[in-house]
């Protein structure tokens, strides 16, 4: 994906900016990625993001940008939907809402009243009430979860802004989340508690709902590339999609992977870990998403309700996670391999 025209042709035609950051640096700074936008004054975000009865397929495909500024509820504490791989105090925050990623089973989708992406860019308040969070306790923050941060660095640079401050700050550690896979990413710091963690999926389930995102054999490159030069590096098999090839699909992924360690002279032994995870997601979001994707079968797919959870039924669900859990078993450490 070529992520600049993208910016400047296709997407962020339109620009809407809230007065109170409209003389913010890094608003001047974004702006200057878009010459030809209009750029539309408004008051508050909400104004436009929370209007009712927004298409937000219609305004995805032609998406327009928000520059914000965030109040209050910097970090929230992470979902139990979402894996904390073994660490305590796990918490996740909200720089960007939405994601320029076009994925038909995305969770944002039934979470968002709006297909417009909007960036905070007060990122300094977020750093200061951190700050004082530690001076407590450790933490353990996804900084990319309702959004592909790295996806937007070229634009915003958020990842290098978080990853120095977690080289200033030993007891946090950050998670960032990416479908991305630009070699540049590892002109990033190269430190132990940033860990890059690429979310790898078949290409056949590529193809058919993770539209706009890298392809399996580019993220593969990219998180490979990443584990050679020293960076902490955790590939996610999550979520897992059905197909009905679901297991040549899966079969078909780690040859790649395989090849690709091979090629680098790498063992899945020195990833920091692997996660594995069926899809699922919250009652809420999906009846949302069923109604703005009815065309979409990893949305209509027939998911049983568990505890407010809709997931694959058990016995499928165990099926596609054990033959998983046991193929990556043959080829690391078992205690690296984290599921639900
Ligand atoms: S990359 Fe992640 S956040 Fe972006 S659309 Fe896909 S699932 Fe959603």
């Amino acid at each position: 994906m070529n992520l600049k025209n993208d910016y400047e042709n296709a997407k962020f035609t339109h620009i809407y900016v809230e007065k109170r950051v409209w003389s913010h640096p890094r608003t001047k700074e974004i702006l200057t990625h878009f010459p030809k936008a209009q750029i539309v004054a408004i008051d508050h975000y909400k104004d436009v993001f929370n209007r009712r009865g927004q298409d937000v397929i219609c305004e995805h495909r032609s998406q327009s940008l928000i520059l914000a500024q965030k109040e209050d509820h910097y970090f929230y504490e992470g979902a139990p939907v979402c894996q904390d791989f073994g660490n305590t105090n796990f918490y996740y925050c909200s720089t960007m809402m939405n994601c320029i990623f076009d994925c038909s089973y995305c969770y944002l989708k039934g979470m968002y009243p709006s297909g417009h992406m909007v960036i905070f860019v007060n990122l300094e308040d977020y750093f200061r009430e951190l700050e004082q969070i530690l001076v407590k306790k450790p933490m353990y923050l996804c900084v990319s979860y309702d959004s592909d941060l790295l996806a937007m660095e070229p634009l915003v640079g958020y990842a290098k802004h978080w990853a120095d401050f977690a080289a200033k700050h030993d007891n946090l550690k950050i998670e960032i989340r990416t479908k991305s896979a630009g070699h540049k990413m590892w002109e990033l710091p190269c430190l132990t508690n940033v860990i890059y963690a690429f979310t790898l999926s078949p290409q056949r389930m590529i193809d058919a709902c993770e539209k706009g995102t890298p392809s399996a054999k580019a993220r593969i490159a990219c998180a490979t590339t990443g584990l050679k030069l020293g960076y902490s590096i955790r590939l996610c098999f999550d979520p897992m999609l059905y197909l009905p090839t679901w297991r040549e699909d899966y079969d078909t992924l780690l040859r790649q992977v395989d090849e690709a360690f091979k090629e680098q002279g790498l063992s899945m032994k020195q990833l920091t870990d692997v996660s594995v995870g069926t899809f699922r997601i919250s009652q809420d979001y999906m009846k949302k998403l069923r109604r703005t994707m009815p065309a979409a079968p990893a949305v209509q797919f027939p998911y049983v309700n568990v505890g407010g959870v809709y997931q694959y039924p058990p016995k499928l669900l165990k099926e596609m996670e054990d033959y998983l859990i046991l193929e990556l078993g043959k080829r690391m450490d078992k205690e690296k391999i984290y599921h639900e």
